[in-house]
């Protein structure tokens, strides 16, 4: 009897010790994952905390969200606001959820300009509850509340309806990303330094007016920083009417038994049944539509891996000895045995003379691409710097290589018929940030000497005067 009360004893001691160790064993357990994704490093007027939180199930006692700052603690977000309507609590996995609230002077508005530190603390409970695991992340953040300074510099901004212009203008402080806004569309600018001007402040962009958007277009010129405070100003300029051709193109069985199946078979997710008259036409309609956009989203994106620099001096060549069959914007309708089947806009020129005729580089540049590109057959893009590209088609061969830098007058290959091309010609074509705007101004010495070298040599730069 004696012995079973001391081992009754004995069991209810170990117990409440091996409880009471696990107890304390609880509290060093991790608490929840914390990833603050953003801010990064700067918080300006209005921007996004953007929290990733982990814990088993989904599980969490506690979360606070502060901006410390001068020895004060703003809030940001506490876990009893998740439905309040304000930013998004959106559920990652069964473990991790993604916290989103607005964080800035809009959101807190006690912040002040200097630095601030965001501190995130989070608790789950362990040990059936009567524990937390607690864990914290701090953030060093700058303040920044004082929007950027952007002004233009230069003189008289003429747009031609589908084409282009040159911008120089002052954008303060220095490292703010700044550009054009024309509409919907934005075009980067770059340090002056890429046209020789020693001023940080001063920045210059290539900017279009799309033959397909308004004449009334707005137009802006914009500079933001890392915190989001962002600053523009209304371009002045004035938009020109350019009238645009309209052609009838026919087509006939002949011409798309031979382009259909050849672009079919280089390219890959394009299947066309080439055994029936109506299948070959269902064929080229895909590929005149479909393939068409894909393509000339390719040919859009090369922007994006443009250079920081001019790499030109003076104007653009026309490809010599040859004659235009088609100019830019051409409103095209195409009949298949006298019916209406299509309509698209031809965005280039086309120039033939001999057939396998030298092409050259129209300007010096770096070769971006050089390959088959569906309905523009053997392509070879060119990159001048400042988004400002060339594009030639149709080839029968490609001799330049990606990467190679090209001196104007540069051969690139040879003209062909590969691609949606019905004789052998040269299908050329100039793009500013991705849109492809009309080449005569480029080839025009007197349009790159007022519109672009004048600007750089009014702001202090020395460019294209003696040429
Ligand atoms: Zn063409």
């Amino acid at each position: 009897m004696r012995l079973l009360v001391r081992l009754v004893l004995l069991v209810l001691v170990l117990g409440t010790v091996t409880a009471g160790v696990l107890y304390y064993r609880a509290g060093s357990e991790p608490g929840p994952t914390l990833e603050i994704r953003s801010p990064e490093r700067v918080i300006g007027q209005r921007g996004s905390l953007e929290l990733l939180v982990g814990a088993p199930g989904g599980q969490l006692t506690r979360l606070d969200v502060t901006l410390d700052q001068n020895g004060r603690s703003l809030p940001v977000f506490a876990l009893e606001q998740a439905a309040d309507g304000v930013g998004e609590v959106r559920q990652e996995s069964t473990d991790q959820m993604w916290i989103i609230r607005p964080v800035g002077k809009q959101a807190q508005p006690e912040l002040v300009a200097g630095t601030a530190q965001l501190v995130v603390t989070a608790a789950r409970p362990v040990f059936f509850g009567l524990r937390e695991a607690v864990s914290t992340v701090t953030r060093d953040l700058e303040v920044r509340l004082d929007p950027p300074r952007v002004g233009v510099v230069s003189l008289h901004h003429y747009v031609n309806h589908g084409g282009a212009e040159f911008v120089v203008y002052r954008a303060t402080p220095e490292g703010v990303a700044t550009g054009v806004r024309v509409g919907e569309r934005s075009y980067p600018g770059f340090p002056g330094s890429a046209v020789g001007l020693t001023d940080p402040a001063l920045q210059v962009a290539f900017f279009a007016l799309a033959y397909d958007e308004d004449l009334t277009t707005p137009m802006s010129v914009f500079a933001r920083d890392e915190a989001g405070n962002e600053a523009s100003t209304p371009l002045d300029h004035r938009p020109f009417a350019k009238p645009f051709a309209r052609s009838r193109i026919g087509i006939d069985l002949r011409f798309i038994e031979r382009v259909v199946p050849a672009i079919a078979a280089n390219t890959a997710d394009l299947d066309v049944d080439s055994t029936t008259p109506e299948g070959l036409l269902d064929g080229f309609l895909r590929i005149n539509n479909d393939l068409r956009r894909r393509n000339n989203e390719t040919i859009a994106a090369m922007a994006a891996r443009t250079r920081p620099e001019m790499l030109w001096q003076e104007a653009f060549s026309q490809l010599g000895n040859t004659q235009v069959e088609s100019r830019f914007a051409d409103h095209r309708t195409y009949l298949f045995e006298g019916r209406e089947v299509d309509q698209q806009v031809h965005l280039g020129f086309d120039l033939a003379s001999v057939a396998q005729a030298p092409v050259v580089a129209a300007n010096r540049g770096v070769v971006l691409f050089a390959d088959y590109l569906g309905i523009y057959g053997n392509t070879v893009i060119l990159d001048h710097g400042l988004g400002v590209q060339s594009l030639y088609s149709h080839l029968s061969t490609i001799t330049a290589r990606t990467g190679d830098m090209v001196d104007k007058g540069a051969e690139l290959g040879r003209t062909g018929v590969t691609g949606l091309a019905g004789g052998d010609h040269l299908h050329f074509t100039m793009l500013v940030g991705g849109v492809a705007v009309n080449p005569v101004e480029w080839w025009d010495r007197k349009w790159m000497e007022d519109r672009v070298f004048r600007k750089v040599r009014e702001a202090g730069g020395a460019i294209g005067s003696t040429r």
